[in-house]
């Protein structure tokens, strides 16, 4: 086996992730999901809020995969809203960890307060998990926020990029962050073969 394939998610990013489902899908759509891709034991039964290792990454990875098919047509913009409703339970639930407690950031020009949260999001991650690899790309003008250990595409294959999921937590944080929406482009992909998962901030939306 890979370090990969042993990746693991602990108890707390599962619960924030079928908390946040819930909200979006509703406690029917959820448990219908979680029974076709083999997670039914969750059904009604979130994991606790704890870094105890909970499922496997594939495990994760397959339950995207499991709301992109149940949904079809409408699968990924289920799964962005989802990534949204995601970052505001860390908001919620997790402002210290996120680093986002008591700050000022309306004394802060648009571009550092997008850098302030996506370093929040990204040390969240590492300190809930040492083996996470995420950081913010500040290197060719554009800023982008990248995972090389992103388990929502862990073992899938694809032509395009696959993490919606994730796209809408970044472009929520955005917002979040700077109160204006922000195109998000998944520009590499895992799943396409590419080293690590790259979200890049593109410009304001009018
Ligand atoms: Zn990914």
């Amino acid at each position: 086996m890979t370090a990969r394939e042993d990746a693991v998610i602990i108890n707390s990013l599962v619960r924030q992730a079928l908390t946040s489902m819930q909200e979006v899908m509703g406690e029917h759509g959820l448990n219908a999901v979680l029974k076709s891709c083999g997670l039914d034991r969750f059904a009604g039964n979130f994991p606790p809020n704890d870094l105890e290792p909970s499922i496997h990454a594939s495990q994760y990875a397959q339950l995207n995969q499991a709301i992109e098919d149940f949904y079809g047509r409408g699968g990924r913009g289920m799964l962005r809203r989802i990534g949204k409703a995601s970052f505001q339970y860390g908001v919620r639930e997790q402002a210290a960890l996120l680093g986002v407690a008591g700050v000022a950031l309306k004394v802060m020009p648009q571009k550092e307060r997008i850098k302030f949260i996506l370093n929040g999001m990204a040390n969240a991650l590492k300190k809930s998990n040492p083996e996470v690899d995420a950081y913010l790309d500040d290197s060719d003008g554009k800023l982008a926020y990248v995972e090389s250990t992103c388990a929502i595409c862990n073992g899938r294959q694809s032509d395009i990029s696959i993490c919606y999921l994730y796209i809408g937590s970044v472009s929520e944080a955005v917002q979040w962050a700077t109160g204006r929406e922000y195109e998000v482009t998944e520009t590499h992909c895992i799943a396409k073969g590419d080293a690590y998962c790259r979200f890049e901030i593109g410009d304001p939306k009018e």
